[in-house]
């Protein structure tokens, strides 16, 4: 009935496979395999010398969407746990973007996955998303409300940052938007960015707690030895002073600049250290922040429960402190996934 009605129909598929564009700097794919974990492979990688070929990639994505309506499951989904059954559209529209086509950053954090390689990734060229993105819009693909995730390598280096910046202000298309940030080098188009959601228009999506919108940055310690440590540059000065700048352009009841505190075990788990960064965090007039669990020791201790709960009961200390110093506060990705995992123990705490 909704096929003939709306031609929704209902099966088992999911967002990003229906919805959903990766631009990488090695392939445009359906999804985006760094958001969603280890076991998620993107389904139809299409990447011809380095360019992105439209036409190619939306015909692939159909023929995959096809394939779903008719219960055919992808061979490179098989594993994933994103699908559910849903009513999914006929009518091809993107609603999910994640960009990430610069590989290059002007940060070398010891738990980026390029931190062994960071200096042949530097030299990676950007791939050019600006042509592809502009169809998409022109071709009236891409629904109002999408959703659009940009992060690294640094979104502020890349050839086309004030070029996409300017295509996705100009036609409205970041109120439900995160850009991820070092923070190291100032930009005048993040202010725009900051101005422009100070509108009535984004201010619903923007607040909302579930989600993380905005700039954010992660700074992951609040001295200036440990992020040498675990930046390998001593930027720490310049970083705050660029989040005080960002803080300073939004409006009062704004909090779009959010700071990012990554726990990695033995190194910045401390409370201490923790309090350093939310003292920082206040100088800088900064009102929300995110505190993660760092991925790659997640994933090696997924089975190991005490360790794990450890970790729940340190930052549920984290959590508290913030209230303590009026800051909103929220989680991101592996320390979600990890609250999941245990709830209750996550609530008893
Ligand atoms: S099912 Fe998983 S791997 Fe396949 S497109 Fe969706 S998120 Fe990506
Ligand atoms: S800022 Fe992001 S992309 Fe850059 S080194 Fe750190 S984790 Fe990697």
């Amino acid at each position: 009935m909704f096929e003939f009605l709306f031609g929704e129909k209902e099966y088992l598929s999911c967002d990003w496979l229906e919805y959903g564009i990766h631009f990488c700097y090695n392939g445009i794919f359906n999804c985006c395999e760094f958001i969603h974990g280890k076991n998620y492979i993107p389904v139809a990688g299409v990447n011809y010398n380095n360019t992105y070929d439209f036409t190619t990639f939306f015909k692939e994505k159909e023929k995959a969407r096809k394939n779903m309506r008719k219960g055919i499951i992808p061979k490179r989904c098989i594993g994933c746990n994103k699908p559910k059954v849903g009513l999914w559209s006929k009518k091809l529209q993107i609603k999910n973007i994640a960009i990430s086509s610069v590989a290059k950053c002007n940060s070398d954090c010891i738990y980026c996955p390029n931190h062994r390689m960071r200096k042949q990734i530097n030299k990676i060229k950007d791939v050019p998303v600006y042509d592809f993105l502009k169809k998409c819009i022109d071709g009236k693909l891409i629904s109002t409300d999408c959703h659009i995730e940009w992060g690294g390598g640094e979104p502020t280096i890349a050839d086309e940052f004030d070029k996409i910046s300017y295509l996705l202000l100009e036609n409205h298309l970041i109120g439900d938007f995160g850009i991820h940030s070092s923070g190291i080098k100032f930009s005048e188009v993040l202010v725009k960015y900051i101005k422009e959601w100070s509108k009535k228009e984004y201010r619903k999506v923007m607040d909302d707690p579930k989600l993380s919108h905005g700039i954010i940055i992660s700074v992951d310690c609040g001295s200036r030895e440990l992020y040498k440590k675990i930046k390998s540059f001593d930027n720490f000065d310049k970083v705050w002073e660029n989040i005080t700048r960002y803080c300073s352009a939004q409006a009062d009841y704004q909090s779009d600049v959010k700071v990012k505190y990554i726990v990695i075990p033995n190194l910045n788990d401390t409370i201490e250290e923790f309090e350093k960064f939310l003292k920082k965090a206040i100088e800088a007039k900064v009102k929300w922040v995110i505190i993660d669990i760092e991925n790659q020791w997640f994933s090696i201790n997924i089975n190991n429960e005490e360790k794990l709960k450890q970790y729940i009961v340190i930052i549920k200390t984290m959590e508290k402190l913030c209230k303590e110093y009026g800051l909103k506060q929220t989680y991101y990705s592996s320390f979600c996934y990890l609250i999941d995992k245990y709830r209750d123990f996550y609530d008893s705490v």
